[in-house]
C-alpha cells in the first residue's frame, strides 16, 4: 500500500463524505452550504452557471452577446411553456452529479438537489414565475420499461425534494410516456419534434384546469422533450401555464 493510499484510508475513517466529482474526502463540519456537502472546493468552483447572454424563454446561451433576449428558435417557434429556469449549465462536476444520480437513487444527492436548484435560481433573482404562482410540480416521466430497468426516475426524485422545499405538491403519476424511442442525436429539430409528438399522454385528462404547472426535467438539451410534455399538459390537461425547471441546461 503506498503512502497516498494509507493517507486516503485514514481520511476515510475521519471523513464520511466524498466529492461527487473527484472523490476527494469532504469534512462534514465545514459545510457552509448544500453544494459544499456534495463537492470539494475545487469542483465547487468549477461548476458552470447560466451567464448573461441567454434566451429569455429557453435559456439557451448565446456565443456573441452578453444580453438576455429571445433566441431565433423561440421567435420562429414560440414554445408553449413560459420559461425554462436552469439551476446550472451541463458539464464538469454537474455532469458527474447527473451520472451518479442515475445509478444511486437513494444517495444524499437527490435529497438535497431540490434545495440546491431553488437556491441557485433565487440567487439570480429570476424565480418570480415560480414563487407563489405554482400549483403543481410534474416531473418528466420515464417510459415504464426504462423505469423497471432503473428502478426509479431521477427527475421524480428531484421533484420530491423540490416539493418539500417549496411546499408545493408533486404529481408524478398522471403524465405518462409511450414506448422507448431511439436516441435523438443527429436528428434535425423538426424530426425530433415529430418523433416526440404523442410520446406523452395523460392518464386522466382535464385535471389541470386553471393550474400553473412547474415541469421538472433533470437535463434540458434540445427543448423538444419539454415542449412535447408542455403541449400535453396544456392541451389535454387544461393547464393555465407551464414553467420549466431543470437541474442543468445543456448548450
Ligand atoms: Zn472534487
Ligand atoms: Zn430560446
Amino acid at each position: 500500500m503506498n503512502v497516498k493510499k494509507i493517507i486516503h484510508s485514514l481520511l476515510n475513517i475521519f471523513y464520511n463524505q466524498h466529492c461527487i466529482s473527484c472523490k476527494t474526502p469532504i469534512f462534514n463540519s465545514i459545510y457552509d452550504d448544500h453544494l459544499s456537502s456534495l463537492f470539494c472546493p475545487v469542483c465547487k468552483d468549477a461548476i458552470l452557471r447560466p451567464y448573461l447572454g441567454r434566451c429569455t424563454r429557453c435559456a439557451d446561451q448565446f456565443e456573441n452577446s452578453n444580453k438576455n433576449h429571445l433566441c431565433s428558435s423561440c421567435i420562429k417557434h414560440p414554445p408553449q411553456f413560459k420559461k425554462i429556469y436552469p439551476a446550472f449549465l451541463y458539464g464538469g462536476p454537474i455532469a458527474d452529479a447527473v451520472l451518479k444520480m442515475k445509478f444511486e437513487p437513494c444517495s444524499a444527492l437527490t435529497g438535497i438537489l431540490g434545495k440546491i436548484m431553488i437556491s441557485e435560481i433565487k440567487k439570480r433573482n429570476t424565480d418570480n414565475d415560480i414563487k407563489g404562482t405554482i400549483d403543481i410540480i410534474i416531473p418528466i416521466p420515464l417510459h415504464r420499461k426504462r423505469l423497471k430497468q432503473r428502478g426509479f426516475n431521477q427527475s421524480a426524485l428531484i421533484a420530491k425534494s423540490l416539493s418539500k422545499e417549496i411546499k408545493i405538491p408533486v404529481d408524478m403519476y398522471n403524465l405518462r410516456r409511450n414506448g422507448n424511442l431511439p436516441p435523438q442525436t443527429g436528428k434535425s429539430r423538426k424530426e425530433r419534434l415529430k418523433r416526440l409528438e404523442g410520446v406523452f399522454y395523460l392518464k386522466k385528462p382535464n385535471v389541470y384546469k386553471d393550474k400553473n404547472i412547474l415541469l421538472l426535467d433533470d437535463v434540458v438539451t434540445t427543448t423538444a422533450t419539454v415542449r412535447a410534455a408542455t403541449k400535453m399538459i396544456i392541451e389535454q390537461g387544461g393547464a393555465k401555464s407551464v414553467t420549466v425547471i431543470c437541474l442543468a441546461r445543456a448548450i
